[in-house]
């Protein structure tokens, strides 16, 4: 026989075969190393059977009893579930399902049958023992002495396809560990490995999928035994050296354009505000003009609190091109605030007689070809807009500084379609709301960050409060007790679907309602994306003047409104919104000095995500706060958004429960970088060569290592 590799086929494995690796591909298990590297994510403890009696809640556990009685009943005209009641001689506990085979279970189960149970309790009113299960497993006359079984050992669980069984699945991973896991070779440097007591490759597999039976069961579940520590370290280790590589050198080769800061511009800019800069402002434009003047291209990442005054910094560094004879470029994710944001910059340019323009896609075609003109041009120094101002038929003179505001879409895409266009201008990316320690140490570990961590002076605390729909009375009963004390009020509705006309229809109705029924003495507008530009400004100029009482929106209102006396925000359907846009629809309102409100109206029943995402609300204002309960509520491939993220596929790391160790693993990766920039030295070859197999496209397109 050829000797065994880490590359052999899966479908050679003892017991696979053709059929079965087509299964194991759809895992996206093609090699054998790819199976070592799919692990259990969560065990079974069968070395202890319990009594009925001792299960407790959430507790994964297994026990033995008789059926005392098993049925399938409706529920509803739609579902059906089947209980069954399973006891031994300490007490007795339902199981439940709600998906089954209703012929299968009921020629499967009958009282009096012997069974094994295998899974986790849950609280229940309505069970005489408090405690219900769900979907457990569940084996009819179990033969305890059977391999099946595998009594007396931890078991794992891996995530299956269909068609996959677990037994089936263990058989196999057994082969693999047992006759491959020897040829994972090291290439974690010998002091890192004795600094952190790093178990060896080899061991920490097998310990990972087939722990051993004195294992700490707790730590097991948690991911914290010796042999996942191993594994997530060298993970995470991998990802920071790639970051740090990329930080180190992706700028290099690239001229910079080097800027004289705090000029002319700048002084005249600073006379016209209203305000003074807030001490983090300040240190915040501090790093950034510290980064314009250098010869290499900025790379910087901002974000901040909702309302904490990042677009005053994005334009007073746009002011700084310019004021250098560069053009700069402010892109926002969406028309209407591409829009929001060239009204905010207008009445500045025109002191200043900066001439501004503003291109998106959907201008007139007559007036595009003229922008485009101005800006190939240079006539047009500064440049709003959306993704329209990175496409193909857009030439810049001079692009000194691209400003970035990317709002909820964490995506670092536009850095690169800019470096396809071979512009290397300095670029500033902003977030809407706070980003994670976690995602700030991966996500944008490449780029430079400042946090803008304070407030300006006199904002408000908002006062939020949850209240069920049939509750709503009561919610417009204090919003009127504001309105008579001459304030103003926000009322939203969901979009579920920009394009639906039903969503239109709710929020027409609900401003028909409100208008006609509710506040007929009050002036209540209604603002949604489909209605014209001109339209939608005059409404908004009509709000800020005083002349509405109470605005209807759909979300469009969600980012860059700011009217000082409205202290009233209503979040209908406030379930259906991500925790981060409703942090940023609540900071909307307190922005005045008036004490400020917000309502979440809820539809019940709640998942229990949406409980978990209100209840933030409501115990929260900090942006900080909320931003990081929303990663752990969503994980981090929902709180992107999108899967093109630029965040790596992480096998065992969960970036939230690991930051300690992504903190560990990114000083070493820069401890041995600063040292040995291109792993030059011996001791570093592995590793060099190990990136190189993951992550071969990006070191290739940076021509670094
Ligand atoms: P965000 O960080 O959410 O983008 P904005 O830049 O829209 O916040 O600023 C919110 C409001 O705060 C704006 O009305 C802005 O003019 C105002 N603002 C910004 N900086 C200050 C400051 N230093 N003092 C007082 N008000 C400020
Ligand atoms: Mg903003």
């Amino acid at each position: 026989m050829s000797r065994r590799s880490l590359d052999d086929s899966v479908q050679f494995v003892k017991g696979v075969g053709p059929k079965r690796a087509l299964l194991l591909n759809r895992l996206g298990l093609n090699t054998v190393e790819d199976c070592l590297f799919m692990f259990p994510y969560r065990y079974e403890d069968r070395r202890r059977v319990q009594k009925v009696s001792q299960l407790s809640p959430d507790e994964h556990t297994t026990f033995f009893g008789e059926i005392i009685n098993c049925r399938s009943f409706p529920i509803s005209s739609r579902r059906t579930i089947f209980e069954m009641l399973v006891g031994d001689d300490s007490g007795a506990i339902p199981l439940k399902w709600f998906k089954f085979n209703k012929s299968y279970f009921e020629e499967k189960f009958q009282p009096g049958l012997t069974v094994m149970v295998s899974g986790k309790p849950a609280s229940s009113r309505y069970s005489p023992s408090g405690l219900e299960m769900i979907h457990p497993d569940v084996y009819v006359n179990p033969d305890l002495e059977s391999e099946e079984l595998r009594m007396g050992s931890i078991i794992p669980v891996y995530r299956l396809t269909e068609g996959l069984h677990q037994k089936w699945l263990w058989r196999i991973m057994e082969s693999v560990v047992e006759l491959y896991s020897g040829l994972l070779e090291e290439f974690l440097p010998l002091e890192i490995l004795k600094r952190h007591s790093l178990l060896a490759r080899p061991q920490a597999i097998r310990d990972v999928h087939f722990p051993p039976a004195d294992t700490d069961f707790q730590q097991l579940t948690e991911f914290r035994t010796s042999g996942h520590h191993r594994l997530i370290f060298e993970e995470l280790f991998l990802i920071q050296c790639m970051i740090t590589l990329k930080r180190k050198n992706a700028f290099k080769p690239t001229q910079g354009i080097p800027l004289t800061t705090r000029g002319k511009t700048i002084r005249e800019f600073s006379k016209l505000l209203p305000f003074k800069l807030t001490g983090a402002q300040k240190r915040v434009l501090g790093d950034i003009m510290n980064d314009l003047e250098r010869n290499e291209p900025m790379n910087r990442l901002l974000h901040g609190d909702v309302g904490s005054g990042k677009t005053l910094v994005a334009l007073t560094s746009l002011l700084t091109a310019i004021d250098n004879g560069f053009q700069g470029a402010l892109m926002a994710p969406t028309e209407i605030l591409s829009e929001q944001h060239f009204l905010n910059l207008l009445p500045y340019c025109q002191k200043l007689g900066i001439p501004i323009d503003m291109l998106t896609s959907a201008l007139p075609a007559v007036q595009k070809k003229k922008v485009l003109h101005r800006i190939h041009k240079g006539l047009s120094k500064l440049v709003v807009g959306t993704h329209a101002l990175f496409q193909k038929d857009v030439e810049f003179r001079n692009l000194g500084l691209v400003v970035i505001d990317e709002q909820h879409r964490f995506g670092v895409l536009q850095r690169d379609a800019l470096r396809k266009k071979g512009l290397h201008p300095h670029v500033l990316v902003m977030t809407a709301t706070p980003i994670p320690r976690s995602l700030a140490l991966t996500l944008y570990g490449d780029m430079d960050v400042s946090v803008i961590n304070q407030l300006p002076p006199g904002r408000q605390n908002i006062h939020t409060q949850l209240f069920k729909e049939d509750q709503r009375d009561r919610v417009y009963d204090l919003l009127e007790v504001q309105l008579h004390a001459g304030r103003q009020a926000y009322i939203v509705c969901p979009m579920v679907e920009e394009s639906k006309l039903i969503d239109l229809k709710n929020v027409q109705d609900t401003h028909e309602v409100l208008q006609k029924q509710r506040f007929p003495e009050r002036t209540v507008a209604l603002i949604h994306g489909k209605l014209k530009k001109e339209e939608r400004q005059g409404i908004m100029s009509r709000f800020k003047a005083g002349d509405i009482d109470i605005l209807v929106a759909t979300t469009v209102i969600e980012v860059g409104i700011d009217v000082p006396n409205a202290s009233v925000m209503v979040i209908e359907h406030s379930e259906r919104f991500g925790l981060s846009q409703l942090h940023q629809l609540r900071g909307r309102v307190g922005r005045g000095k008036y004490r400020s409100f917000c309502f979440l109206i809820a539809y019940p029943p709640l998942t229990e995500e949406g409980k978990a995402r209100l209840k933030a609300m409501t115990d929260s204002n900090d942006g900080f706060r909320i931003a990081e309960q929303d990663l752990a509520i969503r994980g981090p491939g929902d709180f992107m958004g999108t899967r093109q993220s630029g965040m790596p596929d992480l096998k065992i790391a969960d970036i939230v429960r690991d930051i300690s160790i992504i903190e560990v693993a990114r000083k070493e990766a820069q401890y041995l970088l600063d040292k040995d920039a291109t792993l030059a030295l011996e001791e570093n070859r592995a590793l060099k060569i190990t990136l190189h197999r993951l992550f071969k496209d990006r070191i290739e397109l940076m021509n670094i290592l």
